[in-house]
């Protein structure tokens, strides 16, 4: 840390959701970063549930799992990838964390003879909990992205802790930054700032100014469109951004920077900008995604491939790993419910690479079994990741041990081979919400195998987020029939994860390994099964 006391960002939206308020932050503290300043990031989420963990996908997209097993917003996972920092507990909040925490409070006693009210107690709770960042003491800027659109009833106790913070800390402590977007007419082929000019208006009302406008747009702004803006909303023309689509959401940060967002973010906070940013190994980076020297293709077998954001970090991750093999890595979502032991060699055998993505429940377990097989009897480099390792420990069980009826007892508690099986530590719990096995644990890799390899070393921290657990009893069989535990917990002795040495690469991980790919760190486990993929592929 470098100030004598942490500054905070706001960052909010209006207009529509959607418009990438997590890679504008993300890209703002990017830069911060670059220019030598630590920086943590924050999302803080108006709907009622404590945390996105009992989400289906299709509303939020994927939950993140934070190295402390929280379950959070993927916006989270945005923030690491850009930024390298790890998350916490208290970087995702939620209307339902800062209910439960005042009701709880109440129950105790601690507003005894007191009405308890939205004002003062609901925003006071919002206010602690967005500094709680700076009180670490750990951070110079602490940035704060407010989900839901400005004018949302949902967000009002957000936007009035945001204000009252404003007051509080000092107008030189504070920035707002306001995403927006510009639409374009096609039928006048006119760019529209009404909108933009209302959404500012509805932040008036609730008595916030911006500081910085960030406009989304397909088309490029004219200066005299950004001056209309300016004037129109009360902010500096140099002020106004514009943030028009690109090819890879690792541009916005250069994007920004030619703008000099990150000067204007730091003089508004009153700090010097004595450093230019270092920025060259993230331009190479950037370079590296969009000229690709070949590309590959790999296929994502799950069931929830309708919507990509449900597979948002192993997307990701391959866009860090492609890099490092100097190729794109195209990924085919093939829907589970679909694939047949009939169709399967039409859909899958012109990959070069099958991943079997995590998961709950019976819904597309048979396809996901069927791709496994057809890429263990075909030696097409196979990843299976939580769920999708699980299918590869019920396919081996069945097709090489002969248990016809293998399988986890969260598809069938009644099977005679259960090969996956519910953890000691889960019998008996039957709350849903945030209490699965969470967050990261150690594990250790044997060594001269496929993951030791390519790790590089033998002992491992990886995030998890599961009830169900390989059967160890089972072990001696799996290992003697050519299936062995790659990856065991040095505390618990939970296999973590499983190969076949004998096929050119197949890897089933119990924990996610996408959480911690990064652009500064892609993960081993990627960049190896994307190198696998392109020697498959060559060959
Ligand atoms: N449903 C499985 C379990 O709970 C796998 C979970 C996952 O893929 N994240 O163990």
């Amino acid at each position: 840390m470098k100030l004598s006391k942490p500054k905070y960002i706001f960052v909010t939206g209006g207009v529509a959701s959607s418009l990438g308020k997590g890679i504008i932050s993300a890209s703002i503290a990017r830069l911060l970063q670059a220019r030598g300043y630590s920086v943590t990031i924050q999302k803080l989420d108006p709907y009622i549930n404590v945390d996105p963990g009992t989400l289906n996908p299709y509303e939020h997209g994927e939950c993140y799992v934070t190295e402390d097993g929280t379950e959070t917003d993927l916006d989270l996972g945005h923030y690491e990838r850009f930024t390298s920092i790890t998350t916490t507990r208290a970087n995702n909040v939620t209307t339902g964390k800062i209910y439960k925490s005042v009701i709880e409070k109440e129950r105790k006693g601690e507003y005894l003879g007191k009405t308890v009210q939205v004002i003062p107690h609901i925003t006071d709770e919002i206010k602690r909990r967005i500094q709680m960042l700076g009180q670490t003491k750990q951070y110079d800027v602490i940035i704060t992205e407010i989900g839901g659109t400005v004018g949302d009833i949902e967000s009002l106790p957000f936007i009035e802790s945001v204000r009252q913070l404003r007051y509080q800390l000092g107008y030189r402590n504070t920035a707002l930054v306001h995403l927006t977007l510009i639409p374009f007419m096609a039928a006048s082929g006119e760019l529209k700032t009404k909108p933009t000019q209302h959404s500012v208006k509805a932040l008036l009302e609730n008595g916030l100014q911006p500081d910085i406008l960030v406009l989304r747009t397909e088309h490029p702004l004219t200066r005299e469109l950004r001056r209309k803006v300016a004037l129109f909303c009360n902010v500096d023309p140099e002020a106004v951004m514009e943030s028009i689509d690109v090819p890879t959401i690792y541009e916005v940060p250069l994007r920004m920077h030619e703008q000099h967002l990150d000067e204007v973010v730091l003089s508004k906070l009153d700090i010097p900008a004595e450093q230019e940013p270092d920025l060259d190994t993230w331009r190479a980076f950037v370079e590296k995604v969009k000229h690709p020297g070949s590309t590959v293709e790999i296929a994502l077998v799950g069931k929830y491939t309708e919507l990509p954001d449900a597979y948002k970090s192993i997307s990701e991750s391959f866009i860090h790993a492609g890099a490092v093999n100097d190729c794109k890595v195209r990924l085919r979502y093939v829907n589970s419910e679909k694939l047949t032991p009939e169709n399967v060699a039409e859909q899958l055998g012109d990959k070069a690479g099958i991943l079997v993505a995590p998961g709950f429940g019976n819904r597309g377990i048979d396809g996901k079994i069927t791709a496994v097989r057809f890429a263990r009897e075909n030696g097409i480099p196979f990843f299976g990741i939580c769920l999708g390792m699980q299918c590869a420990v019920i396919e081996f069980a069945r097709n090489v041990l002969g248990f016809e009826d293998a399988n986890s007892v969260e598809m069938e508690s009644s099977t005679t081979h259960p090969v996956i099986d519910l953890m000691e530590e889960q019998k008996g719990v039957t709350a849903k919400g945030g209490t699965m096995r969470l967050g990261g644990y150690p594990c250790s890799l044997v060594e001269g195998s496929k993951v030791a390899e390519a790790y590089g070393t033998t002992s491992v921290t990886e995030r998890h987020r599961h009830r169900y657990e390989f059967n160890s009893d089972y072990l001696a069989q799996f290992e003697a029939a050519g299936m062995r535990a790659a990856g065991v917990n040095p505390d618990t002795g939970l296999v973590e994860v499983v190969e076949i040495p004998e096929h050119p690469w197949f890897v089933g991980t119990q924990y996610h390994p996408e959480y911690k790919s990064t652009v500064r760190t892609p993960h081993p486990l990627f960049v190896a099964f994307v190198a696998a993929a392109l020697k498959y592929r060559n060959k």
